[in-house]
């Protein structure tokens, strides 16, 4: 009977630890990631790095590349192109974030939100006319803000990584989403203010 117990005991203890590696699973699918910076600066200078690698990118695989330039033409985005465009933003934003699952998901995301703007091009046949008309170097720069726009560019709000810096608020340490230039949550800044103003 108490082999029994015992045994049913683990089986019990098993099952709680198997629900909550699941529950930890889940929550890193439903919870977006963070990452954590200094200053917005380093949030800044995360964004552009990125970017920058998404120029260079652009620049082999559509300004320097005639053979997947050629393909551009009826292809719109070639499969080469979004390949490396599709490693290059997970690479990125694996690099911050260590989360494999999400960067490629958000990596992916963005490729297909390209191929949607070459897709509906193609609908309307605009794009043979688009292709005739713009040089290799026109078309990388197409490509180039279309990417930063859908990550974020600092023009709007939503955009798809807007909620991935987390800051510490140098003067009551909180962990929040926005610090201003003096490392001060939006909280603190309106009691200096006020503390300035009295
Ligand atoms: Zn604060």
């Amino acid at each position: 009977m108490e082999r029994l117990a015992l045994c049913s005991k683990v089986l019990y203890d098993r099952d709680i630890l198997e629900k909550q590696r699941r529950i930890i699973e889940l929550e890193k699918k439903v919870t977006p990631p963070k990452i954590r910076f200094k200053g917005y600066e380093d949030w800044e200078r995360f964004k552009t790095e990125m970017y920058r690698d998404v120029h260079v990118v652009l620049e082999k695989m559509v300004i320097d590349n005639h053979f997947e330039y050629e393909h551009m033409s009826y292809q719109g985005l070639t499969f080469r192109q979004e390949n490396a465009l599709t490693e290059c933003v997970y690479e990125h934003l694996y690099k911050g974030t260590n989360n494999g699952e999400w960067s490629e998901k958000i990596a992916n995301d963005t490729v297909y939100s390209l191929r949607t703007m070459f897709a509906s091009l193609h609908k309307t046949q605009l794009w043979a006319f688009i292709y005739q008309l713009l040089r290799p170097e026109d078309i990388s720069e197409l490509i180039y803000e279309h990417v930063r726009w859908y990550l974020d560019d600092d023009s709007h709000s939503p955009c798809v990584i807007e909620d991935l810096p987390e800051f510490v608020c140098d003067t009551c340490h909180a962990i929040v989403d926005y610090v201003n230039e003096t490392q001060m949550c939006i909280e603190c800044e309106i009691i200096s203010c006020y503390e300035h103003r009295t």
